[in-house]
């Protein structure tokens, strides 16, 4: 077994995992489920874990959630090593807790810390330890519905060193933040800013990796369309301009014809698990599902023809985002007059249902704890 891979330690060590629970009196207070909005609660507990050359992955703990302390020469703060993840566990009708295809999480997460050169996570005890985290935390699962517990696992290079390389310390950890209904009055189509000023990724460079940077680059774009009174960036490609990319951090499709079309996983896509699940699904229902280039000159030509019907965006915080415009070189694209279409519809209706246990999917994707 190598060194780098981060496997060193047997899975019963691993799952030896330490827990030190929160005293009475540091327990917080629960926030009121109906304004929890989004990431601004953390529950009482964390999962830590810490990386060396020399043990591999160690330390695997659940502690209070608290502070930590970092040499000020931490190479994530000079270099940007700094990975992450975005899931949820959600609250059935019966009072059980349910993941969504937690391991598709964790292994993304290892394709992202292959890319920047970070050790690989041994998946199962991951899961396994983020389920304890979660069992412990339980309370914290919001029963609005709608309402879910954020997860929010994270790594980063620790080692106090300057000099551009890879690091040979890490810390991982797992926060959990009780956030509310993405939509708590029904579908709200958005307004979105087709931007052909800045780029989000380039082919060879991160963007198909959930890392710090990527999200950093993109804030001056949101806060202009946002000034602009648009939602969301619509990201074009970087060498041409002209083929679609994604939409704010979702995974992007369109109904066009008797097709749903998403852009492939060129390299510089984010490969949602909420895009895959919809694909999965369009299959199974008999649609036409294409990954296929497509540029933003074919989209509008399709809307002024009437052949598309609907554009919806996908990720783990919305589920399913209808597009209800377009705004591209100064004019304005009305996208299926500003409505929910009804494939958006089904495919937020059948998602929601399989992650909170209501429906069973055919691939076993929601896991009950
Ligand atoms: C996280 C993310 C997505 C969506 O991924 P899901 O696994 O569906 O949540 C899409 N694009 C970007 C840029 C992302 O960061």
């Amino acid at each position: 077994m190598s060194r780098l891979n981060g496997m060193l330690l047997s899975e019963v060590e691993i799952m030896d995992i330490q827990v030190e629970r929160v005293t009475k009196k540091e327990a917080k207070p629960k926030p009121d489920q109906n304004s929890l909005g989004f990431g601004r609660y953390f529950s009482d507990h964390m999962l830590v874990m810490r990386y060396t050359e020399d043990q591999g992955w160690h330390d695997a703990k659940i502690q209070p959630y608290r502070n930590f302390s970092l040499d000020p020469a931490a190479m994530v703060l000079h270099y940007g090593q700094a990975i992450f993840e975005g899931m949820k566990a959600y609250r059935a009708k019966d009072g059980g807790i349910y993941l969504f295809r937690p391991a598709d999480n964790i292994e993304r997460m290892n394709c992202s810390a292959a890319r920047l050169c970070m050790p690989q996570l041994p998946v199962d005890e991951v899961v396994a330890a983020l389920k304890e985290l979660l069992r412990l935390d339980q309370a914290w699962i919001p029963s609005v519905k709608g309402a879910t517990l954020y997860i929010r696992p994270t790594m980063i290079a620790t080692e106090a060193a300057l000099g551009v390389r890879s690091a040979k310390e890490y810390l991982f950890f797992v926060i959990l933040s009780p956030v509310g209904a993405y939509y708590p009055e029904g579908f709200n189509p958005v307004k979105i800013y087709v931007t052909d000023k800045y780029v989000r990724a380039v082919p060879g460079g991160v963007g198909n990796i959930k890392t710090a940077g990527n999200y950093a680059a993109s804030i001056m774009a949101a806060v202009e369309a946002q000034q602009a009174g648009f939602t969301q960036v619509l990201w074009l490609d970087a060498v041409e301009r002209r083929y679609i990319e994604e939409v704010g951090t979702m995974n992007i499709f369109f109904v066009i014809g008797e097709e749903l079309i998403t852009p492939p996983l060129s390299g510089s896509i984010l490969p949602g698990i909420t895009r895959d699940s919809v694909i999965q699904l369009a299959k199974e229902w008999g649609l036409a599902v294409v990954e296929r280039r497509i540029s933003i000159d074919e989209v509008l030509a399709a809307q002024e023809n009437g052949a598309l019907k609907e554009i919806f965006g996908t990720g783990t915080a919305a589920v399913i985002s209808p597009v209800g415009s377009l705004h591209y070189k100064g004019r304005d694209f009305l996208i299926n007059n500003g409505k929910t279409g009804d494939l958006s519809q089904k495919f937020f209706d059948e998602i929601m249902d399989i992650q909170y246990g209501d429906k069973v999917a055919s691939c076993a994707w929601a896991i009950r704890l």
